[in-house]
């Protein structure tokens, strides 16, 4: 997660592991190594769209190399496995959610966490009743979370951002609230800047805000 980048001191000798495979696979996530000559003693890791980044020192050899990058990938899925909820949990929410906010009408076939998100907050497919929320969400407070899952949950029977969708997210209370910290988050400069929300309306991706 870009905002808050793994980092590790050099000085300090990781346990010993073998090295990971030379293209440096993570499961089916590209790694991407980038050296920066003014990085001198630490090691940073994070996730970027499907992509994990991790940024070393120049002056690295090529077998510190393969170490570090091993030693960041399994430091990145501890804490990935830290941020639940899981896909479990989140159908779950979703449907007190639906029940408690919208009458139990929103009926989502899936909803999940994805990774290939990054300047999105969640989205949705009305015609396949799918929901995904960014995996940046994890972490943040429940009740945004909660808002992210709601306004997706209340997409799927109202398109757009009109009067009628507002109206229904207007039910829960904690919707500007929520809404603050996510312009909160995003004027913070921590993360990457979001795209424009009606084009991604279009594709049925969007940030909710
Ligand atoms: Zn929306």
């Amino acid at each position: 997660m870009p905002a808050e980048p793994l980092n590790s001191a050099t000085g300090r000798r990781p346990a010993d592991r073998p090295p990971p495979p030379p293209h440096h696979s993570s499961g089916s996530s590209e790694v991407e190594v980038r050296r920066s000559s003014r990085r001198r003693r630490t090691v940073s890791a994070y996730r970027e769209g499907g992509r994990t980044i991790v940024l070393l020192p120049a002056r690295m050899s090529a077998a510190e190399e393969r170490r570090w990058v091993g030693v960041m990938l399994d430091k990145l899925a501890a804490q990935d496995e830290r941020r639940r909820p899981d896909d479990e949990e989140l159908a779950r929410r979703a449907e007190r959610l639906s029940h408690r906010y919208l009458e139990g009408r929103a009926r989502p076939g899936s909803v999940r966490w994805v990774t290939n998100q990054n300047t999105r907050w969640g989205s949705c497919t009305p015609a396949e009743g799918s929901i995904r929320l960014s995996h940046r969400l994890r972490g943040m407070p429940a009740y945004v979370i909660d808002y992210v899952l709601l306004h997706e949950l209340a997409h799927l029977l109202v398109p757009g951002h009109g009067p009628d969708f507002w109206r229904l997210l207007a039910r829960y209370d904690r919707t500007e609230r929520a809404r603050g910290f996510l312009e909160g988050v995003i004027a913070a400069d921590r993360l990457p800047r979001p795209g424009s929300g009606a084009a991604g309306d279009r594709d049925g991706a969007e940030r909710p805000q």
